[in-house]
């Protein structure tokens, strides 16, 4: 079936550079997910002051959203133009340095010291690098990641997460043979056998 075909499929950090430079970035929203909203208290679970990590960032608003609710933020992107794209519309000054473990990769992080993106790819990071996380939002992370590494991907996930975390995971349910994306179709059945 077609569900075989995607697995197949591999969508590179170039191509993912070049949707950026184009400004091919359909996944991108200005207001906030709803399912954020929605399931807040699931992922906040009455704590303040978190650690969330947002895998697969882009420039996406909830960054801005929970910081500024208190919480302090954590994401990787590679694409470096998404990372400034990010800070400048919200306005938000911001340094950059080297990060000494990842050759290549550098660490944008606010002026208030409350947003911290890696720009370099995600399989790059690991726990003595970014620590442990209380939380997580997951949306356009585990569905955009090459069905090949998403074996890898939870992996690093499952060590990327203290043991009192939430993690939220938005995928997309729909007729693999009917869609092509976006980009990839995670089963339900899938999502089990990954996270447990
Ligand atoms: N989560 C964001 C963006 C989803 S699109 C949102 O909700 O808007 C997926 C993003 O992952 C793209 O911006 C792409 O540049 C980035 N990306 C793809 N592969 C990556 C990798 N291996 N490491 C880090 N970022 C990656």
């Amino acid at each position: 079936s077609d569900v075989g075909s995607q697995k197949k499929r591999v969508v590179t950090e170039e191509e993912w550079l070049q949707k950026w430079e184009m400004g091919n970035i359909g996944f991108h929203k200005e207001q906030g997910h709803p399912l954020l909203q929605k399931y807040l208290g699931v992922l906040l679970n009455g704590r303040s002051g978190l650690r969330i990590f947002f895998p697969l960032c882009g420039k996406a608003v909830e960054m801005k959203w929970l910081a500024d609710m208190g919480h302090s933020i954590v994401g990787v992107e590679v694409s470096e133009q998404a990372v400034k794209e990010f800070f400048s519309e919200h306005s938000l000054p911001y340094c950059e340095e080297p990060v000494s473990e990842i050759s290549g990769a550098k660490m944008f992080q606010s002026t208030s010291g409350n947003i911290s993106l890696y720009c370099c790819s995600i399989y790059d990071l690991s726990s003595s690098i970014v620590g442990k996380f209380d939380g997580v939002w997951d949306r356009g992370a585990l569905v955009a990641v090459n069905p090949r590494d998403r074996q890898r991907y939870a992996s690093l996930m499952i060590s990327l997460v203290e043991k009192n975390s939430s993690y939220l995971l938005v995928t997309v349910s729909y007729d693999p043979n009917k869609h092509k994306g976006p980009p990839f179709y995670v089963p339900e059945s899938e999502i089990k056998s990954l996270f447990g």
